[in-house]
């Protein structure tokens, strides 16, 4: 039985800096839970006075922990244990998740709090796996190159998958034996902090990871801004992006990586089985956490022999679905994260039909949902390339449909002007699949499935407009340090 009240579960308060809960004086952020609009808790806006004590605790952690220079395993022996307690919590922190955020119950046991044990466990992994080159040189010299941290690091995540993608960077920032200075979503910061109490459970250096709450344009400034944050790795739409890029630039060069927002396409070939589960498939695509994935399959490029029939069946699809708070383990559809998010769904759904798009199914907020946010699955066809549903990315569940013949005419459909983040190609042919893989401009292309696996070894990131830097993978920590080449003459 996974379904629960939310009033049993404890709301962590103020920011987590030093290895400790904060309070600090801020504007008050008021975080309601989606799935009925109460409050969840109140937190502080940190601004440049949180940032300022995260920094200095962090400098301080890196050097009184000597953090960067012990022995690479007793890094990873750390993040090992935070890893454990992460499982041993899971129903917690599973509850903590879902009460705050679109993720469902019946995902975040199973699925998020499990999945963020795995990614730090996975960069533990790495510690001592990081290694250097030795160059082509004359006698007499010695020339190697070896990776070292940055020292402070700042992270700034959105609001969609807050533990994971959180731990997508402090764990590898961590592990290459940096220190973080982290600021939460304004929307979904409580599972953020709790996972901070457990690394200092777990024995984490005070300081070493330090989650502070805020907005985007104080507290997040203030961390890109900050002269000792040496790196700046970002998730979040891409203005947010184009602004951090600028902000950084402003105030001393400082690298960024940036995960962006997408627009990917979903390419059908009529080969691509049965539509039964082709359509379960694709719907689940552009449905599943209520579209609020960045890699949501938002554009389905269907074989125009096929077309009829499986939009039919995806319509069916975004019937069977049952909307309710995140906390009932019966829902399998989310709420939408905010009204301010919903009214933008809407209003953008209706400036598509009225520039020309035409409704195919949904199109509206789903009335008597308790005092939720639910958006109805939407399909919207006849969407030109320069209507504001081509251009823009809805970030909920709503996709455009739109048709194909030959496979050279689908893989030109597929491309956007402005986002390359993820696509996917459904056939059963593999010469088709691979030269669609091929001529697809994006960071991943997925065959026969849309969406991340649970794997953590392949990097997440984007084309173009949809960023650039890595998640995961080897690349994801090596991200988090950068090169120093050495050169020896001993002659
Ligand atoms: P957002 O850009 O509004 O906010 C993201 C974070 O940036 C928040 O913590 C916010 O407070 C902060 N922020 C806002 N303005 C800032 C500023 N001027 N300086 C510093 N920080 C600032 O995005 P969101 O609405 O939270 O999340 C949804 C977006 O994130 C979508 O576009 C989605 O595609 C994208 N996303 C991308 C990935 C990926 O891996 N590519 C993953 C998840 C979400």
């Amino acid at each position: 039985m996974l379904s629960f009240d939310p009033k049993i579960v404890d709301i962590p308060k103020g920011h987590h800096v030093g290895g400790r809960y904060l309070d600090l004086p801020g504007g008050e952020i008021e975080v309601l839970r989606p799935s009925d609009q109460q409050l969840m808790g109140i937190v502080n806006d940190g601004g440049v006075a949180a940032v300022d004590l995260a920094v200095k605790a962090a400098k301080e952690a890196l050097r009184a922990s000597r953090w960067a220079k012990i022995a690479p395993r007793e890094r990873a022996k750390v993040l090992f244990r935070f890893a454990q307690l992460i499982e041993e919590k899971n129903l917690y922190l599973g509850r903590l998740e879902a009460m705050g955020s679109s993720r469902l119950i019946s995902g975040t046991i199973t699925g998020d709090a499990i999945r963020t044990a795995g990614v730090v466990r996975y960069f533990a992994e790495f510690c001592d796996k990081l290694e250097g080159i030795v160059t082509a040189t004359e006698d007499g010299t010695l020339s190697y190159v070896k990776r070292e941290p940055y020292g402070i690091v700042g992270a700034i995540v959105p609001w969609n998958f807050p533990m994971i993608t959180a731990a997508w960077k402090f764990a590898p920032a961590l592990a290459a034996g940096n220190a973080v200075v982290m600021k939460t979503s304004e929307l979904t910061p409580h599972s953020l902090l709790a996972l901070a109490e457990l690394a200092a459970q777990a024995g984490l250096p005070a300081g070493l990871l330090n989650v502070i709450n805020g907005y985007g344009h104080t507290t997040g400034a203030a961390i890109v801004r900050h002269p000792d944050v040496m790196m700046v790795s970002f998730t979040g739409s891409t203005n947010t992006g184009a602004a951090i890029m600028s902000l950084a630039a402003q105030s001393g060069i400082k690298p960024v990586t940036l995960e962006l927002g997408g627009k990917s396409p979903q390419l059908v070939l009529a080969d691509a089985g049965d539509l039964d589960v082709v359509a379960g498939r694709v719907s689940a695509a552009f449905m599943a956490n209520a579209g609020q994935v960045c890699t949501a399959g938002s554009r389905i490029l269907v074989e125009k022999k096929i077309a009829d029939e499986l939009i039919e069946r995806i319509v069916d699809k975004t019937r069977e679905i049952k909307a309710g708070p995140t906390w009932d383990e019966a829902t399998t559809f989310a709420p939408i994260i905010s009204r301010r998010q919903l009214d933008r769904i809407d209003d953008m759904v209706r400036r598509t039909i009225s520039e020309g798009g035409s409704l195919i199914t949904g199109g509206a907020p789903m009335e008597s949902r308790n005092e939720g946010n639910f958006y109805a699955p939407t399909l919207l066809d006849n969407v030109d390339q320069d209507n504001v549903g081509f251009r823009e990315e809805f970030f909920g569940p709503v996709a455009t449909v739109g048709t194909f013949t030959e496979l050279e005419e689908g893989i030109a459909l597929a491309a956007h002007p402005t986002y390359g983040l993820s696509a996917s190609v459904h056939t059963s042919d593999v010469r088709k699949a691979l030269k669609a893989a091929d001529g697809i401009e994006a960071g991943m292309v997925w065959v026969n499935q849309h969406g991340r696996s649970p794997e953590f070894t392949y990097t997440a990131g984007g084309y173009k407009g949809s960023g650039f830097g890595k998640d995961m993978g080897r690349a994801g920590f090596e991200e988090f340090t950068r090169q120093k080449a050495v050169w020896v003459n001993y002659a």
